[in-house]
């Protein structure tokens, strides 16, 4: 390929809200086979609301609220938010501490508080009575993403948080089929949730990798560079950075422009506007700049 002709692809492509790094990304973009999408931020919105709670409301919101005001997920903010609609003003947490992928705790009006997934907080020592982990699991089955509260080392309540499917991920992904390549959801948050979004979007089961720590998304990608394919990795978050780097190893990382910079440091492509069709645009883009070339 002449390099003159790839930059007129480039800018075909910025024109179309692509903005990719080099002129020379456009060859490997064009051999993608399977494309793995993150979930929260890059197929749905990640602007999550806060659909219910259980346990003692007020002190579950005010306890919960207080330290999840101190953390940047998309579930922290629908959590903080919601409890200050309710509530007004949150106390102040001290000793904040972000678990990526398992939760958050600090301490809050003298309690140990934590807030997360329940398999963290029993590893973390804290008891979760039956019930918990009844009403944890039914907001789980209806597709929210529910997280267990505990202070004191007893689990007292949950929250389930909802966030909506982008418009125009249904369409990205039958594109990226139409296109040959294969598309695969992946995501920290529990299988039925999971699964709910790849059902709306049309990916079928077992094309979901969910329940995958951040610290293992890099190892998904090369699990499936081991196999022989050619994989793209689009993602959002500072979670995703090192799949994305990952993937443009031998293929391509593609991030949101609505992401974190990190995300968009570890990538060869920026979607610039956060919708979700820019993934296959890019292909065929490059697909055929490289067709006129050869
Ligand atoms: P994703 O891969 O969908 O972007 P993450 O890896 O960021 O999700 O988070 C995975 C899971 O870890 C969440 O579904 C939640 O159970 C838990 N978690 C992460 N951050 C928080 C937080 N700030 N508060 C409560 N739970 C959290
Ligand atoms: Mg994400």
């Amino acid at each position: 390929a002449t390099p003159t002709a790839l930059l007129v692809g480039s800018g075909r492509a910025s024109q179309l809200g692509i903005v990719i790094k080099g002129p020379e990304i456009l060859e490997s973009t064009r051999r993608i086979d399977t494309m793995v999408l993150d979930k929260t931020g890059t197929v749905t919105e990640g602007r999550m609301e806060l659909a219910d709670v259980t346990g003692s409301r007020a002190e579950v919101l005010r306890l919960a609220g207080a330290v999840e005001a101190a953390s940047e997920h998309p579930i922290a903010q629908a959590v903080a938010t919601g409890a200050r609609a309710e509530l007004g003003d949150l106390p102040e947490v001290t000793g904040f501490t972000g678990h990526a992928g398992r939760g958050v705790s600090g301490t809050v009006e003298g309690h140990v508080v934590l807030v997360g997934r329940p398999a963290w907080l029993t590893e973390r020592g804290v008891t979760v009575p039956d019930g918990v982990t009844r009403d944890h699991a039914d907001a789980e089955r209806t597709g929210a993403t529910a997280v267990v509260v505990a202070w004191d080392g007893t689990a007292r309540g949950v929250l389930a948080v909802r966030d909506t499917v982008k418009a125009t991920s249904a369409e990205a992904v039958s594109r990226l089929r139409e296109l040959g390549v294969r598309p695969m959801l992946l995501t920290g948050d529990n299988r039925a949730t999971a699964e709910a979004v790849a059902r709306e979007v049309g990916i079928p089961a077992e094309d979901v990798l969910a329940e995958v720590l951040p610290e293992d998304k890099l190892d998904v990608v090369a699990r499936l560079q081991g196999e022989g394919r050619v994989v793209a990795m689009v993602g959002d978050g500072v979670n995703d950075a090192a799949a994305l780097a990952q993937a443009g190893q031998q293929g391509l990382g593609l991030a949101m422009g609505t992401g974190t910079d990190v995300a968009i440091e570890a990538s060869d492509i920026t979607l610039v506007t956060g919708d979700l069709r820019a993934a296959p645009t890019s292909i065929a883009v490059s697909r055929a700049t490289l067709r006129v070339i050869k």
